[in-house]
């Protein structure tokens, strides 16, 4: 699945503007520099698939990728959500990023699963409540993955694993498993993508 080529293929900005359903989806999430560019380039083996560094000041979007096939005969997409928890954006940013990820996350039978990225250096924050309780209110199942591996000691690799599962326990959505994943050395992507192929398999 992560051998072959992995294509952009849609941007929505609106829920109107959704590409139509096809394959099953699978969504990435996170507050803004967690690691979410670096980390579906490190899954897709592109080194641009998903830009990195954005700037506040950008349009809010879904980006759909197809992978397993070229678009149209994909057989799994991936979605890069818009990241949250920038400083300084608007209330009318927030409204409008909320709308966005309220009428995708509700009305998508396609997809099957969002990955929530958290910085392993930090775990859950406040930033991420609202994502949750987001999920959790769609009834969208969803996985946490724990970023930045690399830059976390060795003896606190566990600790900020079981820290995590323990905060998830409130949460129905959640799925009782945790991935630490560093896109630097590489770590845990072969399980992130375990995981990806075995919903596919399901
Ligand atoms: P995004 O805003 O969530 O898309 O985050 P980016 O992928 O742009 O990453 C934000 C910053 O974190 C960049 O400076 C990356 O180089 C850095 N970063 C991302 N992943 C890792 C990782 O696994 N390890 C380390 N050490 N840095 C990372």
């Amino acid at each position: 699945l992560f051998a072959g080529e992995c294509d952009f293929f849609f941007a929505a900005t609106t829920i109107e503007g959704l590409p139509p359903m096809g394959a099953p989806e699978i969504a990435f999430a996170g507050r803004s520099n967690v690691g979410k560019s670096s980390l579906l380039n490190a899954l897709t083996n592109r080194k641009t698939l998903a830009r990195t560094s954005h700037t506040p000041g950008r349009t809010q979007q879904l980006n759909f990728f197809a992978l397993g096939g070229p678009p149209g005969q994909e057989t799994l997409r991936l979605v890069d959500m818009p990241g949250y928890g920038y400083a300084a954006v608007s209330k009318q940013k927030i409204d409008s990023w909320t709308k966005l990820m309220h009428g995708y996350l509700r009305g998508r039978a396609s997809l099957i699963r969002v990955f929530v990225l958290i910085d392993g250096r930090h775990g859950l924050k406040d930033t991420d409540a609202g994502m949750l309780k987001l999920l959790d209110t769609s009834a969208m199942s969803y996985q946490i993955v724990l970023t930045k591996r690399d830059e976390v000691k060795k003896a606190d690799i566990e600790p900020r694993i079981e820290a995590t599962l323990k905060a998830l326990k409130p949460h129905p959505a959640a799925y009782p498993d945790v991935i630490f994943t560093s896109s630097e050395t590489g770590e845990g992507i072969p399980e992130l993508r375990a995981a990806v192929a075995q919903l596919l398999a399901e």
